[in-house]
Parts: C-alpha cells; structure tokens; sequence
C-alpha cells in the first residue's frame, strides 16, 4: 500500500480547549537538560552506527526534514506543559517538532540502553531513530522530557534509517493519549508532525518495499529510561556508569525513597517491580497487548512505552497476540504480558546485582511483583464485575465460569464487560428465559454460535449466578452500574478504528483522527452520538492489514 503524503491544507487536529489560550508558546518555555549535565556521555561525537562505551547517551541533533508540517496537537497533554497551540502549522514550533531546530536549554540526545528481545539477550540497541530534545519545565516546577521519535539516525540506528512512517506514529500519537485517558501509566504525545518526506518500508515482510510518507511524533514523559538502559552497562561490566545512572534515576525520579544508597537501591528496585505489577493489571484490565515487550520497552517508571505492533483483545482469547512478527510462540500474547514482565524484572534485576550483592533483596522485590499481581488482579477484576470484593463463597467458580463463558464462542471482551452492567437485577432477570438474558449481550458476540443450545444454557446459568452474586453484595442497581462503567471503558483505541484514521489522514481528511481524539478524551462515559465507535470490529476488518494484527514494520 502507498500512501499519498497529507495536504498541507489540512488543519492541526486540535481538541479545542480554552485554557491554552492564555499559555506560552512552546518556544518560550523553560528546558533544561539534566541528563546530558548529570550523566556521563559518548566523548565520541560522530553520528554513525557504533559500540558506545561508558556512556549513559551520545548527544546528537535531529536530523532535519524538507517540509516540517504540524498534523496533530494534544491539547491535553500542552495544558499540562502549560504551553499554547502553536499559531501556524509550519512556523517555529512545527521546525521544533520535527526536528528541524533546538530551542535554548535543549542538548537533544539518543540514550544507549540494550536489551533481551524475544528472550535473547541483543547486545546494544539503543535510541536509534528517538532523539530526547531536552525537559520542559512545566508550571508547578515539573519536569518532562521532549522526545522526537522518527528523528534521524543517530550511532545507535545499525542499519535503519533512523525514520517513522505517518501510520505508525499516528498510532503511537492516538494510543498513548487514550491511554492516559483510560487511567493507565504511559508516555504521552504532545504533537504528530509530517516531514514532507518519503519512508521507504516493507510493510507486510514480503519484498515488496514502498515508499510512505514519515512524520514524527513529539513524546513525553519524565524520563524513557528502560531497563535495557541498565542491563547495557552491566553486560559490560561499567558498574560506576551503572551507579551513577541508578543515583541519577532514584534522586530525580524516587525522590521519596530518599538518598541513594546499598538498602536504597533494594526498595527501588522493589518499587519498579510494584509500578509494572499496577501495570500490567491496567492492561489486563482494559485488554491491552503490547506486542512487544523486550526489555528494551520496559519503563524504569513503569509505564507503557514504545507503542509499536500494540492491539487490543476484541474476541477473548488470551493467546492473542497483535504481532505478527511473534506469532510462532506468542510469546508476548494477552495471557502471558504478567509473566513476561516478571521475567523482564529478573533481567534488570541480574543487572543489579553490582548495586545490590545480597540476592535476597532482589529475590523480594520479585516475589512483590508477583503478590501486587495477585491482590491487584483480584481487585481490578471485583471492579469490572461490580463487586464489592472476590473472596466469598463460591466466588472461585464464578471466575472460573466468567473466563470460560468469555471464550466459548468469540466475544468481544470490552463489550462483554460494559453490557454486563446491562443485566438486570431486580425480578426482571428471574423471569427472563436464556435468550433474552444472553441477548443481553448480543453486541459483544461475533457470531451467532452464542445463541446455539449448549454455549448459551451456559452463559445464562453463568449470568443467573452472577445475578445472585450481585444481589448478595447489596449494592443499588445504580450504584452497581456506575462502578462498572467507571471501570469497564466504553471505548478503546481498536486497532481497525486507528487504521481508518490514517487511511483518511493519508487522503488528507483529519476529521476521523479528530473525532476519535474526541471520543477517547472520555473512554468510560456514554457518548450516544459515536456508539458507532464502541462496537465490536467490522468482519471486514479482520484480515485486513493494520486492523486486527500488524507488522514490527514502522
Ligand atoms: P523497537 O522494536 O521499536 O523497540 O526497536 C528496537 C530497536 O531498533 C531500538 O534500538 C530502535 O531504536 C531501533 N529501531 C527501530 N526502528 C528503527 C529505525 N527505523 N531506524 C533506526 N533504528 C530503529
Ligand atoms: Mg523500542
């Protein structure tokens, strides 16, 4: 597929917010720069592909574009760096944004981190086409660094071309802003910006390579240090780089635990664990796929970063996996992203070990991870069936019954959950024969087989069981119903409805990309008039590229 580059006649895909307005532009905000000033550096400053030794980054500049083009803006995510919508689409900002300039108090820089990929250990990897512009100092004195993905090569880009294409930056630009909405921890985007140039990819791995247009996306967040980071300098055996960079991470970012110091860097290591147990139960919660998760996209600050071949479960299976590139083990599938990550963890923790020789202490921060799964489990998945806890009688069986009843036939796990708060409570549901109770749920199946004998007796026994279970816990049908939907998001950023915003933007319409950033601002509310976009996928959808799986190709 070829893609035709946006028309600049296109305006900035805004969420019109007032409290902008009033703001600075981006150009006269604050930056600073601590890491390059606190952090050793590459001393080697020619930008090609290279082994860096000690050395926590190498600066380098973006590499600039010909036609620099805002595409889109997160007015969201401006109010909270307290800067205004810039006036024009292709003045100052829109060179910032892509790479085509550093404002004062930046010293852009690409981080060497390395990484185990699908369980291997790959040696350097580093930012390879993601050059951090510097922090923004927001009001209120907070910090969040400026990150242009997509901006050039850098030493760490081996044989690629340091570039992004529109359609996958899009996607990242979308996604981490919806979740941010949904509640879950993540780097967020700032701005999409064209380049006016040409990203040639081999979209489907097949030989057929075509050009596309790039963009560049402006991410934010407090700071992209992954584990990797970490795991890159003790695989050399840089144990004071490693010091420094851990001194660096807990003084800036843990300040509460205090000074860094041998008992310091044990309760860090314990709270990272914690954050991406909280992490992960978000993404089971609301049926997140990462796609992805080599320690190299693992955040230090435990949030979701590095949104690439990501999906989200439409029918429940959790042996999904959005990736087609990890389809022979699924490695990375719905079902495993827990025990992914507790293996990641044991990976940085090997890292660690430098900082923290008693085992022990590392061995605890693992057996957190798993007890802050557990408890948070149990407690996200009481709140998606509105119940004040799981733990009663019966309750075993219950759950054991909701995950067989969910992948019986193909059902559409957003929908399942948000129609669930749909079932009535009062007689009405002791007077209702199994067909109207399962139809109750009609929109969340994806095919009829629900409605044959067997599947739905079995869904109605499970509802009737559910029904009691709910009337136990004494709660008012109201109440029942808003704890639910505050839990169980109407709206996700599917990967079909992304797919149509940037066929459209590709044609040079940003209307659809608008209104789905309109949509998700509010993922639990109802929103009568864009029901169309909380349905299950299209049947066309599903085989077709970018809807449903999708490629590492970006
Ligand atoms: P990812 O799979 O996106 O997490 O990337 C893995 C590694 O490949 C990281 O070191 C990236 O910086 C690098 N990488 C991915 N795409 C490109 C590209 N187009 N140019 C340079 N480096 C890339
Ligand atoms: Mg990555």
């Amino acid at each position: 597929m070829t893609m035709t580059s946006p028309s600049p006649k296109q305006k900035v895909v805004q969420i019109a917010l007032a409290a902008t307005k009033a703001s600075p532009g981006l150009c006269d905000a604050v930056y600073e720069s601590r890491f390059v000033d606190e952090l050793p550096g590459d001393p080697v400053t020619d930008n090609v592909p290279r082994q860096v030794r000690n050395a926590c980054y190498t600066r380098v500049d973006p590499t600039p574009v010909t036609k620099p083009l805002l595409l889109a803006w997160s007015d969201d995510m401006a109010r909270v760096l307290g800067v205004a919508l810039p006036k024009s689409q292709k003045g100052l900002e829109a060179s910032v944004l892509a790479g085509n300039c550093a404002l004062p108090g930046m010293k852009p820089y690409a981080a060497r981190y390395g990484g185990h990929q699908f369980g291997h250990w790959a040696g350097q990897l580093g930012d390879g086409r993601a050059i951090t512009l510097g922090e923004l100092v927001a009001p209120g004195g907070w910090r969040h660094e400026l990150q242009l993905k997509g901006a050039g090569k850098t030493p760490y880009s081996r044989t690629a071309d340091g570039r992004a294409v529109l359609r996958s930056s899009l996607r990242e630009f979308l996604c981490s802003e919806a979740m941010f909405h949904l509640g879950i921890p993540t780097t967020r985007a700032l701005s999409l910006a064209a380049t006016g140039e040409e990203v040639v990819r081999d979209m489907f791995y097949d030989g057929n390579p075509a050009p596309e247009p790039g963009a560049v996306v402006c991410r934010v967040a407090p700071s992209f240090v992954r584990f990797g980071n970490f795991e890159i300098l003790a695989a050399h055996k840089e144990h004071d780089v490693l010091r420094r960079l851990a001194d660096y991470v807990i003084t800036r970012h843990f300040a509460e635990l205090g000074a860094p110091s041998e008992a310091v860097y044990g309760q860090w290591f314990a709270e990272i664990c914690r954050r991406t147990a909280a992490l992960m139960v978000e993404w089971m919660r609301v049926g997140f796929v990462h796609g992805v998760m080599n320690t190299d996209n693992m955040s230090i600050l435990g949030l979701t970063i590095d949104y690439g071949p990501y999906g989200w479960l439409e029918g429940y299976d959790p042996q999904w996996t959005p990736n087609t590139t990890d389809l022979p083990g699924r490695r990375y599938c719905y079902g495993n992203q827990p025990s992914v990550a507790q293996w990641n963890l044991v990976q940085l923790a090997n890292a660690l070990v430098p900082l923290v020789p008693d085992i022990k202490v590392l061995e605890e921060g693992i057996r957190i991870f798993g007890e802050t799964f557990e408890q948070g489990s149990a407690r996200m998945l009481a709140d998606k069936l509105g119940l004040q806890f799981i733990g009663d009688e019966g309750d075993d069986e219950l759950v054991g019954g909701l995950f067989e009843v969910l992948g019986q036939t193909e059902t559409d796990m957003t929908l399942f959950y948000r129609l669930l708060a749909d079932v009535p409570l009062d007689g009405a549901a002791d007077t209702m024969d199994d067909a109207a109770l399962v139809n109750v749920l009609r929109r969340s199946f994806y095919s009829d087989e629900a409605f044959s004998a067997e599947p739905r007796a079995k869904l109605a026994a499970w509802l009737r069981r559910y029904v009691t279970r709910v009337r136990r816990d004494g709660a008012t049908a109201e109440a029942h119903r808003a704890r639910m939907n505050s839990v169980n998001p109407k709206y996700v950023a599917r990967n079909y409805l992304a797919q149509q915003a940037i066929d459209a933007l590709a044609k040079g319409d940003d209307s659809v990309l608008a209104r789905l950033m309109v949509v998700l601002r509010n993922p639990y509310d109802d929103q009568p008039a864009h029901d169309e976009l909380a349905e299950r996928r299209p049947e066309w959808a599903r085989h077709k590229a970018g809807c449903s799986a999708l490629s590492c190709s970006s």
